[in-house]
């Protein structure tokens, strides 16, 4: 069975609830009916609830941008799977680079929080990536199969049944470079290998891989034209809906 394209928004720390539902009222009459990829828009937490209100009854679903890995607990600042399941989000993404980098999160931490969100429903987005110092030096692939096998550590195939992977190579995002279509192809054929050894080859097959690194309106085409690009995860060209929902009709 084919694998059904994702494309999905991260805003990052960007926009507020009014912008969210401006966002919103713009965007989702231009992807009314499309049904081709489905749609995830990760705003700040402080936005989730206006998005979920807004989305409801279209095709998009709505993402949180992180997690806390215990059910409850005295974590002051943090938001645990049952809360963002209570309110209605399906999506969450896990281990970006941003919180790997300024966050101190560890491959460990991306396990735990991997491991929350699959027992919990939701569906995770993990994201992986080399920064250039390693990509220089001849390490992606090191990185992205210990980035990867940290991440699935013990965790069943059956239990990652709605995993999704976006390899993001870090000098790519913001920058406005993006990786080539050929060079996001190789990571991501990759990072399929280590799902095979760490879940089954048939769990692999089936497995989304999305690309992310200065997606835009110009460049998503030729990324999808790759077998092994499975989506999009996007960022600054997310937060414009005109831009967005171009990536979506790539
Ligand atoms: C991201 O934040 O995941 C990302 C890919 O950002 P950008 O598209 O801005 O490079």
């Amino acid at each position: 069975m084919p694998r059904k394209p994702l494309i999905a928004a991260n805003w990052k720390m960007y926009k507020n609830p009014t912008q969210t539902l401006a966002f919103f009222q713009e965007f989702l009459p231009m992807v009314a009916g499309h049904t081709r990829d489905e749609i995830v828009v990760c705003p700040p937490y402080i936005d989730l609830y206006v998005a979920i209100a807004e989305v409801k009854g279209s095709l998009v679903a709505v993402g949180a941008q992180d997690l806390h890995w215990e059910k409850e607990g005295a974590y002051t600042g943090e938001i645990c799977p049952g809360m963002l399941l209570d309110i209605g989000c399906t999506h969450v993404i896990i281990g970006h680079s941003e919180r790997r980098q300024y966050f101190g999160e560890t491959d460990d931490i991306v396990n735990f929080k991997l491991k929350a969100a699959l027992e919990a429903g939701l569906t995770p987005i993990v994201c992986v990536g080399e920064v250039l110092e390693e990509r220089e030096a001849g390490l992606t692939e090191d990185v992205l199969r210990r980035q990867c096998l940290r991440a699935f550590h013990a965790i069943s195939a059956k239990k990652a049944a709605k995993l999704i992977v976006a390899y993001e190579p870090v000098w790519a995002i913001g920058t406005g470079k993006t990786a080539t279509p050929q060079l996001a192809s190789e990571a991501h054929s990759l990072i399929r290998g280590e799902a095979a050894k760490a879940f089954s080859p048939v769990f692999s097959d089936n497995l989304r891989i999305l690309y992310g690194g200065s997606v835009k309106p110009e460049n998503v085409k030729g990324l999808m034209a790759e077998t092994e690009i499975d989506g999009a995860l996007v960022g600054g060209a997310s937060l414009d809906p005109k831009s967005f929902a171009a990536i979506v009709k790539y």
